[in-house]
């Protein structure tokens, strides 16, 4: 805490102990105020404008020290100014004491609570941002919890303080004029309890959850709005259709059928979408055989003089199409039509909120269902660069069509997909180099970590070429060329094929989007609430369409919360589950995170500690001679609670499961290094991190004590 806040803090406490040490409490009493009443009268017939200020100045120092002595101040208020300037004094006294409360507690409290309890109070903030308004009316209304704690409690949250002060104001007025108006009778008031009775307290609380309520029924009126242009069906034909069948798409329809629920799978292109056809699948499979090319070229390393390779790149995508055709009876129409899934090979378009029609080889179909789920997916995003068009950018889409080697191959983006493909086609003997405009490439990823791999993609013959942005593309004299801006000069980069790797947009259009105003997210995703609910809330959106992640896994897990809540939404709904969220990208050295890394604990000012394990130190490493990269885990600070960890090396994706199992169950790393981990395993590195951060906190002065009973022993 910063000197100047401890110094206030110090002087709240000083202020409030004289308080109650010297009993003041005792003068803001029923009896006192009784007593006093005709002395205090005549001063403010005297002395009228003076007596207001004074009033005030004491109401805002008990409410803004969330003193006890409010209430006795209300009704004195009523007692001395009566109803209509009482309530008028009080309402300002009271809201401005309020919120000096507000604000005391927020330079005082707030980025110390935001730092311990960052994620808790991220989810309150969200509610705050939706609801603050009505809540905060609620809690004013409903007698349940006290002002000064409501006071304090908010300061804590992101509320404007325009909206604390009004809602407050406006909620705290009710509850004024009842109080002014008992201090008006004082004399015939014997205790505070009875000034509010059983049925006013009941008004109160309804008036007070009636905003709420309110918003719920304007929710439901608003959902039926948007219907009521279109024909409800009386029958339907499917309880679920699903567009699109990828990742999102099978697996909604997967569980669909599962639980017997009349579903339609529509595919316009091929099964499996772009994870089996053009993504995670043909990446991977392209990655193996560079690795295995790195690995011969590193035959010394491994004690073998040499090794003479000789291989045809058409013959290399030629097994990437073999490993997708051997993955594809996973996602084929046959095994869903086993499964239960009617499956169409045909293009939807949305025509009402309760109707899909298919354009198939056969004609056109409409399919009334009562929920439709949206799995459309994302395209590789190509820039609106000038001559991008004429040199014929390859994509993510495209790139696995090639059968001849580019001798020169640009990469432009720096994220995972570039860098993955990067790194394979200069192993397979590609002239790679790689624009980012960015200073770094993986900027998701801390900066060591992006070190690590500029490091290794260097060392390979990467051409690395960072703050790079690319700004036009010319062919020159038959060669094709990228002008791009590096620290205000123009640089010239000559390449044989450009592959286009800068991001992915959702696909939004022409299947019905825009006709029926499904509501987008800034991102120009599917905008999806907490449920996967669209704005039509029988239509549901996952996977790439919907984001805010981009991968197979995060594409799956909500895949099942959309087909739940289409399904038994009526009963209860679930809300999608991003705590834990993993990813890894497959590039060498490999590279894999969940929770939190150190830049976005920064950015967010959550505290923690961290611990790292070099790998380079590893049995298995060493033997395998990949004695390289490191696990390093923020922990909660004093605990060892895991925030989040970043995995680089080999394997990294797979050793980074024992950490998201711990997230997602509470384990923290004391019990992974007490797990038998089999030797010599990559794995073992997650018990020696453990063991790391066990050393950092060892208990010193027992150990002293220890080793003095040790010595003690030794005679
Ligand atoms: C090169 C690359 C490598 C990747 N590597 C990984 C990785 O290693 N790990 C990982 O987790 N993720 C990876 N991804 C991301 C992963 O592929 C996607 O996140 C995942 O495929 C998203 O699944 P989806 O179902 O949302 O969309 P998609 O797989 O794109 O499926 C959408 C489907 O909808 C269909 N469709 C669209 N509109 C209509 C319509 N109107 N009618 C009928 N059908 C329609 C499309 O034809 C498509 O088949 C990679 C992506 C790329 C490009």
């Amino acid at each position: 805490m910063k000197k100047s806040k401890v110094l206030l803090l110090l002087v709240f406490l000083a202020v409030i102990s004289l308080f109650f040490i010297y009993d003041l409490q005792h003068y803001l009493s029923l009896q006192v105020l009784k007593t006093q009443q005709h002395a205090i009268e005549s001063y403010r017939i005297e002395h009228p404008a003076l007596t207001v200020l004074i009033y005030m100045l004491l109401y805002i120092a008990v409410t803004g020290l969330s003193l006890p002595g409010a209430t006795i101040l209300t009704l004195a208020g009523g007692a001395v100014f009566g109803l209509t300037w009482g309530t008028l004094i009080v309402s300002f006294a009271s809201t401005i004491g309020a919120t000096l409360a507000f604000l005391a507690a927020r330079f005082l409290f707030q980025d110390t609570v935001t730092t311990h309890f960052a994620s808790r109070l991220k989810i309150i903030n969200q509610g705050i941002e939706r609801d603050g308004a009505f809540y905060l009316f609620t809690l004013r209304l409903v007698p349940v919890f006290p002002f000064f704690m409501i006071n304090l409690t908010m300061g804590l949250t992101t509320l404007r303080l325009w909206t604390f002060y009004w809602v407050s104001q406006l909620g705290m007025l009710a509850g004024t004029i009842v109080y002014i108006n008992a201090g008006t009778q004082l004399a015939k008031i014997d205790s505070l309890a009875g000034i509010l009775s059983p049925a006013l307290l009941a008004s109160f609380a309804l008036l007070g959850v009636f905003p709420l309520a309110a918003k719920k029924i304007v929710e439901t009126i608003k959902a039926r709005q948007i219907y009521r242009q279109w024909n409800k069906p009386k029958l339907f034909d499917n309880n679920i259709v699903v567009i699109g069948g990828g990742s999102a798409g099978l697996v909604t329809s997967y569980i669909a059928a599962a639980v017997k629920a009349k579903v339609t799978l529509i595919e316009k292109h091929k099964m499996g979408g772009d994870c089996l056809n053009t993504g995670c699948v043909p990446s991977k499979a392209l990655i193996r055989t560079a690795k295995h090319l790195s690995h011969i070229k590193r035959s010394a390393e491994f004690g073998i003089k040499q090794v003479d390779v000789e291989f045809d790149f058409a013959e290399v995508m030629e097994r990437v199409q073999k490993v997708i055709q051997t993955v594809e009876p996973h996602d084929s129409i046959e095994r869903y039509t086993e499964l239960g899934v009617d499956v169409l090979t045909g293009e939807a378009k949305i025509i009402s909120p309760w109707e899909v029609q298919v354009q198939t080889e056969d004609g056109v179909q409409t399919i009334s269902t009562r929920s439709i789920v949206i799995a459309a997916g994302a395209r590789p995003f190509v820039p609106p660069i000038p001559g991008l068009e004429q040199v014929k950018p390859l994509t993510s889409d495209t790139v696995w069509k090639l059968r001849e080697l580019p001798k020169r191959l640009l990469v432009l983006g720096g994220g995972p997909i570039g860098c993955e493909l990067s790194q394979s086609f200069a192993r397979l003997g590609s002239q790679v180099t790689q624009v980012e405009m960015l200073p770094r490439i993986m900027i998701r990823e801390d900066p060591e970590v992006s070190e690590s791999v500029m490091a290794r993609f260097k060392q390979e013959g990467v051409d690395i070429r960072v703050g790079h942005t690319a700004k036009e593309f010319i062919v020159e004299q038959g060669e094709k060329i990228l002008i791009a801006e590096y620290e205000g000069q123009s640089v010239k980069i000559a390449f044989d094929e450009v592959l286009v790797a800068i991001g992915r947009a959702a696909n939004i259009t022409a299947y019905g989007v825009e006709e029926l105003g499904i509501a987008l997210s800034d991102r120009k995703t599917i905008a999806t609430n907490g449920f996967q609910q669209t704005n039509y809330p029988n239509i549901f959106a996952c996977g790439d369409v919907a984001g805010p992640y981009q991968f197979t896994h995060t594409a799956a897990h909500q895949a099942w919360y959309a087909a739940v809540n289409a399904l038994f939404g009526q009963f209860k709904r679930f809300k999608t589950d991003y705590s834990v969220i993993p990813w890894s990208t497959f590039t060498d050295p490999e590279v894999a995170r969940v929770g939190l890394n150190e830049q976005e604990a920064k950015e967010q000012n959550i505290a923690y500690e961290v611990v790292s394990y070099g790998i380079d130190d590893l049995d298995r490493a060493i033997a395998d001679s990949e004695a390289h990269g490191f696990v390093k885990v923020l922990t909660q600070p004093g605990k060892d609670k895991i925030l989040g960890v970043t995995v680089v090396g080999e394997h990294a994706g797979d050793l980074i499961a024992e950490f998201v199992l711990a997230m997602k169950q509470g384990i923290g790393l004391n019990k992974i290094l007490g797990t038998i981990h089999i030797y010599p395993t990559m794995a073992e590195a997650n018990k020696y991190v453990a063991g790391a951060w066990k050393k950092q906190h060892a208990p010193q002065t027992l150990l002293k004590c220890v080793a003095r009973f040790h010595s003690w022993r030794r005679g």
